[in-house]
């Protein structure tokens, strides 16, 4: 399994709980070298296996790069978890300008898209592969459209849903099954860059369930989705948000 962004929050959740699984898993990661060695030590620690290749999702040539290291170290990728995403400070769309948006959609969409692409290359038996499974980590800001804090944000959450439905179908006779979470708010060190350390606890009591969520939460709906028991589930969503 490649989770990209595994570093971390829910990527780093969803690569321990995989470990455990039984799963080979690669913890891409951009800058945190330290937080993704602990999380390889603590899958080896229980007996698994696990490597950390740092890798910017944004640039095409770090993505092909990543998954030659996993073909080469652990052999091809059979799930990909999509994970990598970024924010930047809560503001209006009226102050935006062009450099902001095209980092946001260059880590969220075009990372997403470069590395179903190489997931594809190497599990649809169009190429010769063994089929596999994708899932994608949305929003639920998708639904709600995040106004006054990030609409680009969301609206890159908007295309990954498109995409995740798009692709579900454009790959579903080749093995491979398509499908995405939306995580509502979790406790995760995303919402410090956008400048509010601690939002979860101001917006939960918008919750109907009125509380925040935990990578854990969110690492339980990827492994469903990526696992045998979801085998004639693809192109689906499953909104993880407390009911938001
Ligand atoms: P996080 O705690 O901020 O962790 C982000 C992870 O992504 C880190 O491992 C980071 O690596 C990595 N990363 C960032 N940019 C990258 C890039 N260009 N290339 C490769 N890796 C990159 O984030 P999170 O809250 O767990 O979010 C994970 C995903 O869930 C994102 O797609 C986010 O949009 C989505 N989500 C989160 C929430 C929430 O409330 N937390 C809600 C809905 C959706 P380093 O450690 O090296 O920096």
């Amino acid at each position: 399994m490649i989770v990209t962004g595994g570093s971390r929050g829910i990527g780093a959740a969803t690569a321990l709980q995989a470990g455990r699984n039984g799963y080979t898993v690669c913890i891409n990661y951009l800058h945190n070298q330290k937080s993704a060695q602990d999380v390889v030590n603590e899958i080896t620690d229980s007996d698994g296996q696990a490597i950390a290749v740092a890798a910017d999702v944004a640039v095409e040539a770090d993505v092909e790069r990543l998954f030659d290291t996993v073909d080469r170290e652990l052999g091809p990728v059979t799930a990909l978890v999509n994970n990598a995403g970024i924010l930047d400070l809560q503001t209006r769309v009226d102050n935006m300008d062009a450099a902001r948006l095209n980092r946001i959609f260059a880590t969220n969409i075009t990372g997403c898209f470069v590395c179903a692409r190489e997931a594809i290359r190497r599990m649809s038996t169009k190429y010769g592969g063994n089929g596999g499974a994708i899932v994608n980590v949305s929003s639920g800001a998708s639904r709600l459209g995040s106004p006054g804090e990030y609409v680009d944000y969301a609206a890159s959450k908007g295309a990954i849903d498109t995409f995740t439905i798009g692709l579900a179908k454009e790959v579903g006779q080749e093995g491979i099954r398509v499908n995405a979470v939306r995580p509502g708010f979790i406790y995760t060190e995303i919402h410090a860059s956008g400048g509010e350390p601690d939002r979860v606890n101001r917006v939960k009591e918008f919750v109907p369930m009125k509380r925040g969520g935990t990578p854990e939460e969110v690492a339980k709906a990827i492994l469903w989705l990526l696992s045998e028991d979801a085998s004639y589930t693809t192109g689906s969503f499953i909104d993880v948000t407390g009911g938001k």
